[in-house]
């Protein structure tokens, strides 16, 4: 089975070039290649062939239960928990797989291919373990999902957390979560970080905290991850997730903190639909933005992950697997807007998040899996300003879903009679 993908324009910005597929890798890639016989061909028509999205940060077993039993009315972090708490006895197994079902249906028609889960492992009953098992079994042959075993009412405030962490792991759940600042004390949020990167240690896992997500500027469970990082080599495998507190936190403190988070290897995911919205609850006005020190981070050497976190659950109501939605939000408050960091923005929801689930590097070379998403638009930042249609989406070669092209048809004399959303002259110089 070989395909030959006419006229595509790259992220690295070269324009007018063919892939050729075979057997569901790359096999070349370049300007004018002759087409096989019997292969299928596909026209790009100048639009961005980029590799697909990826979400490193994302909660599937509470997606799409909005509403259930009820809306979260302060819309704060705490609500959505006591609310998630409220849902957990009610859950079914049959009504998880579906709403996650539903939601991978999402992701793939949105060219978002690899997700990281985090999973609830604090019921007895490890119902929501059981269940995204179950599908990522079932969605395996169209996108990669890595779950977390994440102790979401506090490892060791929750009676039975730390046995039932153990028991997901051993059923098969690939990281190791946490969530030190909802823990009882500073202390035993630090004594959290602790038990759980040694176990991550000792079975060569990697780890994944939800971390300082509050706006509290003493909040300091990352300075802890990063020290207990280093201590057991485990660089390169850990992720601090949200870090809002980091927003808050003193300049000079924080000037001592990213080079420690840097030197650790430690990679660092913001959400920042959710993080807007969540975070600075408490503020009156000026309200603080809540979100971590993403481009500062990112100009120490630290890899910086944007994620979706939540889609119509308890703790956001809106959404929809659109990572260049995630991508806007995140360019927009961080004010990433020079050509340089709208592109940093479309990397961390693309090859980003793969280094921080430990995929093989993205991208398109010969030789790789033909994993691609053809976007309606001509670079990333252009994707990122139209939130692209994704055209077609492909796995290993073969296309799994389609999306006409957004067009609107102009009926104004001396107007053309569609209308471009393209920018009429893209790639404009780094400012
Ligand atoms: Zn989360």
């Amino acid at each position: 089975m070989r395909t030959l993908i006419r006229h595509a324009t790259l992220v690295d910005g070269r324009t007018g070039q063919d892939v050729l597929i075979e057997q569901g890798k790359i096999a070349a890639i370049g300007p004018g290649l002759p087409l096989p016989e019997g292969a299928e061909l596909l026209d790009a028509g100048g639009c961005l062939l980029a590799p697909p999205f990826v979400d490193a940060h994302f909660h599937m077993d509470a997606t799409l239960s909005h509403g259930l039993p009820r809306v979260n009315r302060s819309g704060t972090l705490l609500e959505g928990i006591a609310l998630w708490g409220e849902l957990k006895p009610l859950l079914t197994q049959e009504a998880l797989v579906e709403r996650a079902l539903a939601y991978c249906d999402w992701a793939i028609a949105k060219g978002l291919l690899a997700i990281r889960s985090h999973v609830d492992i604090c019921d007895d009953r490890l119902l929501a373990v059981e269940a995204l098992l179950q599908v990522r079994e079932r969605v395996r042959p169209w996108l990669d999902l890595q779950l977390v075993a994440f102790p979401q009412d506090g490892l060791l405030r929750s009676p039975g957390a730390l046995s039932n962490l153990v028991r997901a792991l051993d059923l098969g759940v690939d990281v190791v979560g946490g969530i030190p600042h909802f823990e009882r004390t500073m202390a035993e949020g630090a004594e959290s970080v602790r038990i759980l990167c040694e176990l991550a240690a000792e079975r060569g896992l990697r780890v994944d905290m939800h971390c300082d997500e509050t706006d509290d500027p003493l909040s300091r469970h990352i300075e802890t991850l990063a020290f207990h990082t280093q201590r057991l080599g485990l660089q390169g495998r850990v992720t601090g997730s949200h870090l809002t507190s980091m927003h808050s936190m003193d300049n000079y403190y924080v000037s001592k903190l990213i080079p420690l988070i840097a030197e650790a290897g430690v990679q660092v995911v913001a959400n920042p639909l959710i993080n807007i919205t969540l975070q600075g609850r408490h503020d009156s006005y000026p309200k603080r933005r809540g979100m971590t020190r993403v481009p500062e981070l990112m100009a120490a050497g630290v890899n910086v992950a944007f994620g979706h976190d939540c889609v119509m659950d308890p703790w956001y109501s809106l959404g929809s697997a659109d990572m260049l939605e995630v991508a806007q939000m995140g360019l927009h408050v961080a004010q990433m807007t020079s050509q340089h960091g709208m592109r940093a923005c479309f990397d961390a929801v693309t090859v980003n998040p793969a280094r921080v689930m430990g995929l093989p590097e993205p991208g398109l070379d010969v030789g790789r899996s033909a994993d691609m998403v053809l976007l309606q638009a001509r670079d990333p930042v252009e994707a990122i300003r139209l939130r692209a249609t994704r055209l077609w989406v492909m796995r290993a070669g073969r296309v799994l879903a389609r999306t006409p092209p957004a067009t609107a048809r102009l009926e104004l004399p001396g107007r053309p009679e569609q209308v471009d959303w393209r920018h009429p002259t893209p790639g404009g110089a780094d400012r």
